[in-house]
């Protein structure tokens, strides 16, 4: 996936997502990484946020493998029972920019 797609500016995701920093995003990698566990469809997979939704706690992620996902993340700071946390993936970007599209609360 080129990077282009994603663009540089910070208002390139429509309400309620918005783009992450670097800093913020290392929080929200960092709290994935505790809570997918072995047994979850994402566990191994490097993952890099990109988005937050400023209603709730889904964060869009970018995988190594170059699809996408959404993960609803619990904040326990601890592993959770796969398949939690909830976790939307798309294959595309198009795919996920529609999920975030649709998503609603
Ligand atoms: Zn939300």
């Amino acid at each position: 996936m080129p990077d282009i797609l994603w663009g540089v500016s910070s208002d390139d995701f429509r309400e309620p997502w918005f783009r992450l920093q670097p800093e913020q995003a290392l929080t929200f990698e960092r709290e994935a990484e505790k809570e997918i566990a072995p047994g979850h469809v994402l566990h191994g997979i490097a993952l890099s946020a990109t988005a937050k939704c400023e209603g709730c706690d889904d964060v869009v992620f970018r995988a190594s493998d170059g699809t996408f996902a959404i993960i609803h993340l619990t904040w326990t700071l601890k592993p959770e029972r796969p398949p939690w946390p909830q976790t939307t993936r798309r294959g595309s970007f198009i795919a996920v920019e529609t999920a975030m599209d649709q998503h609603a609360h």
